[in-house]
């Protein structure tokens, strides 16, 4: 049920690209700028990495339990990817949306088709983030020095499987310059909050207007 004391409807905002070409980052960076966007924090299987906090950067979970909440309905999209699972629960996803939040998801091309062929699909904006250049990407998940060589290499194996969905996202950005790349997701989130669909409110407003001008008559 939508709640009606709030006049925008939340978006799923998805973030994608190849392991290293900057998505945690600026998704930082867009929580920072609007504190009221919340992130979809990811079910994983995967390790946590060294200052990961669970519960703030992914749930870690068991293989056993990820399936079981698969099993159960709970995820509102699920992957596996690098050879761990991950998904997005489902339930804090509708609760934000239905209070007129926007939701930030770092996830794959995977878990992107699966939420915009969703009933929640034309609530979805989605952006695929660029690396500058092969050599850049690699340069990145090396300097963020949280994975050791062969991590590395698998992920730098698997970036065309990542990189080849780009043509099916709705923004494609190159990030190259770190606060240019911001500020153009600041730009496409602002005006995709501006859309139609997004702002219920406007039929009664619409309404209200209708009965103002039919005052003047
Ligand atoms: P990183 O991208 O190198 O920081 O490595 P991670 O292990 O954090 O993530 C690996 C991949 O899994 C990335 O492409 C993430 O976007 C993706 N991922 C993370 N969470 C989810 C999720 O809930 N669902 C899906 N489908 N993909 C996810
Ligand atoms: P992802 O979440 O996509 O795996 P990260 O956000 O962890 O990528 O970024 C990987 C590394 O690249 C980090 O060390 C980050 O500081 C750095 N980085 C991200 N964007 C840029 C950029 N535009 N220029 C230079 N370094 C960047």
């Amino acid at each position: 049920m939508a709640n009606p004391t709030v006049n925008r409807r939340g978006l799923l905002i998805i973030l994608s690209s190849p392991s290293g070409a900057g998505k945690s980052t600026l998704a930082k960076r867009l929580r920072a700028w609007d504190p009221d966007i919340s992130f979809s924090v990811s079910a994983t299987t995967r390790n946590p990495r060294p200052g990961e906090v669970d519960g703030q950067d992914y749930h870690f979970t068991s293989v056993e339990d990820f399936k079981h909440d698969v099993a159960n309905g709970d995820m509102l999209e699920h992957a596996h990817v690098f050879g761990n699972f991950y998904g997005s629960p489902k339930k804090p996803v509708q609760a934000a949306i239905e209070d007129g939040k926007d939701v930030l998801f770092d996830i794959d091309w995977q878990g992107a088709q699966q939420i915009t062929n969703s009933d929640l699909g034309k609530h979805t904006l989605s952006i695929f983030l660029l690396p500058p250049s092969i050599t850049e990407l690699r340069r990145r998940l090396e300097s963020r020095g949280q994975d050791d060589a062969a991590t590395i290499a698998r992920r730098m194996e698997k970036s065309w499987d990542e990189i080849s969905h780009w043509g099916s996202y709705d923004h494609v950005l190159i990030n190259e310059d770190l606060d240019k790349t911001e500020a153009e997701l600041k730009t496409i989130i602002s005006a995709t909050r501006l859309r139609r669909i997004q702002q219920p409110h406007l039929i009664d407003h619409a309404r209200k207007l209708q009965s103002e001008f039919e005052e003047l008559e």
